[in-house]
């Protein structure tokens, strides 16, 4: 053998067990006092022993840009706003943008909601550029807007907005890609890092410099899932010149990654066919393709999730949908017949069933084949489209540190936005689960901390939003299973990983602390070592 992991403790029994590893496969796995000789021997000290965490929703280059950036989600209040900010500025060259990210809506307090002055009264002399905590809003300061001539508004497609005041200037908050765009590609990454979000190409030709620059980012992303025990990832954002930086990285990555190619109903024939072409590439290394994106709609806290029946606030505004019914069955049943996988953003319950009915729709083009398309996110869902999940075979990838309360985030303003007929199928990981609908757990990093064992916690601790609600919470195995054997299932590697089985590829995991007691605390737990084919990509 090549590798025997002695002195480890089994899930969920707790027995003493080894692990042995030759050709980078699981050869062997029983009772410590059987284990076979090895060339090297790994002491586990009593560590739990389990399959790696797959990551089935994730933003490698905008998480590894966020590294560097200021992390405002402790922020609450003005008094830390300032003080935050103010911090962060002493440690930037004069006039660098200042980029923050995981904003609350109501980091100023319950209630309030960012503006550019408040911006201003923090750090008037350079730009800033704060990104909400869903990624889906930014709020800009008065220089920011300038820089970008915006100040006075500006156009922007459909379903994004630059949010003007009663004074006819830009209140500082843009709304979805488009407009966010217009301060963020003026930061440091040019916004390179953003620009598949919206299925576009950077701005025109990145130089070497940038694209060393690029690639350097995204390793340093890899390599912080490997940290928190992460051997496989879906890169839920992609364009071309990301697929030709993960291809230079191809044999460089730690972990493995999965690239899907980001359709917009605004790309025109040629980028279209381009982007399949390059999602049924070939895999390089640890780089997989096989996988289209697409975005349904937003978020329920800038009113751009698409909803059945409209918001509580406003009736008549039921949010726009990103893909017309038409385009969208169109490009799903040409992604299906290319045979590729599908992922498609929906929170909002009107975005749910428009995907579900652009499934159904190349379905019935096509002839039922194992497809495996995906749902991501799924904050709300009507009562009558839950089992149509099952029917159509369709996957959900799911976040546990996404509802309100769970993850350090405030109830105000979603849940209220969302209105309470919506609660009872929020975020419904346990109807889903019983129902037979294969579940994947992700953070959709750096949306929310990237920490698996942080999530699990989440998974477990989650509490119903008002008396009378559902149950939602998951218990250990399931929500262990959701991040291992279901994250394999959702990317048609069940065979190959998920599980401690001989013949399985070797990502393993050791945590030390108790996995039964992160039901009540997120600390409870820690991870000690990453080992992706038997290789060590992490130890303590
Ligand atoms: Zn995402």
């Amino acid at each position: 053998m090549d590798l025997v992991i002695r002195n480890a403790r089994s899930f969920p029994e707790g027995a003493a067990v080894a692990l042995a590893v030759q050709d980078g496969l699981i050869a062997w796995v029983g009772p410590d006092a059987e284990a076979p000789a090895a060339a090297r021997v790994i002491d586990a000290g009593g560590d739990t022993l389990l399959p790696a965490f797959t990551e089935s929703h994730v933003h490698l280059f905008l998480g590894g840009t966020a590294l560097g950036q200021l992390n405002l989600a402790a922020v609450s209040d003005t008094a830390s706003f300032h003080s935050a900010l103010r911090r962060f500025a002493e440690t930037l060259a004069p006039g660098e943008f200042l980029c923050g990210y995981a904003a609350n809506y109501e980091m100023l307090g319950p209630g309030t909601r960012p503006d550019r002055h408040a911006l201003d009264a923090a750090v008037a002399d350079r730009p800033v550029f704060i990104t909400s905590t869903d990624y889906h809003a930014a709020w800009a300061n008065t220089a920011a807007l300038q820089l970008a001539g915006i100040l006075s508004g500006a156009e922007t497609p459909p379903g994004s907005e630059v949010v003007m005041g009663p004074d006819g200037l830009a209140t500082g908050e843009l709304r979805e890609g488009a407009a966010m765009e217009l301060v963020r590609r003026l930061t440091p990454t040019g916004g390179r890092d953003s620009t598949a979000m919206i299925g576009q190409e950077p701005p025109g030709t990145p130089d070497a410099a940038m694209r060393a620059r690029d690639k350097a980012t995204i390793l340093r992303a890899c390599h912080e899932l490997a940290r928190h025990g992460i051997t496989s990832a879906v890169n839920m954002d992609g364009n071309l010149y990301q697929a030709g930086l993960f291809t230079e990285l191809a044999e460089e990555l730690p972990i493995r990654v999965k690239l899907p190619m980001n359709l917009t109903e605004d790309q025109d024939k040629a980028r279209v066919a381009a982007l399949i072409a390059q999602a049924q590439a070939a895999p390089v290394g640890l780089l997989e393709f096989g996988m289209i994106k697409m975005f349904m709609d937003g978020v329920y806290d800038t009113w751009t999730a698409h909803v059945v029946g409209g918001y509580p606030d406003d009736p008549a505004h039921d949010g726009p949908r990103l893909i017309s019914a038409t385009a969208f069955a169109r490009l799903c049943t040409m992604a299906d017949a290319a045979g590729l996988q599908i992922a498609v953003h929906a929170v909002g319950d009107g975005a749910v069933r428009a995907v579900l009915d652009g499934y159904q729709a190349a379905r019935t083009a096509n002839g039922p084949r194992d497809s495996r398309h995906r749902i991501e996110h799924i904050d709300t869902i009507t009562e009558a489209d839950l089992p149509r999940l099952r029917d159509l075979g369709v996957m959900a990838s799911m976040q546990p540190v996404h509802p309100p309360g769970s993850a350090g985030l405030p109830l105000e303003p979603t849940i209220s936005i969302m209105g309470r007929a919506r609660w009872p199928t929020a975020f419904p990981w346990a109807r889903i689960a019983a129902q037979g609908t294969p579940l994947a757990f992700g953070t959709d990093w750096p949306v929310s901390p990237l920490d698996p064992l942080h999530c699990l916690h989440c998974a477990m601790a989650r509490r119903p939003w008002a008396p009378g609600m559902p149950d939602q919470r998951l218990h250990l195995a399931d929500a262990l299973a959701a991040y291992s054997a279901g994250g394999a299932y959702l990317g048609f590697a069940e065979n190959r990983r998920g599980q401690l089985r001989v013949g399985m590829q070797a990502d393993v995991i050791l945590v030390t602390g108790s996995l039964t007691a992160l039901a009540e605390r997120a600390d409870a737990a820690r991870l000690t070592l990453t080992l992706r084919e038997g290789e060590v990509i992490w130890q303590a």
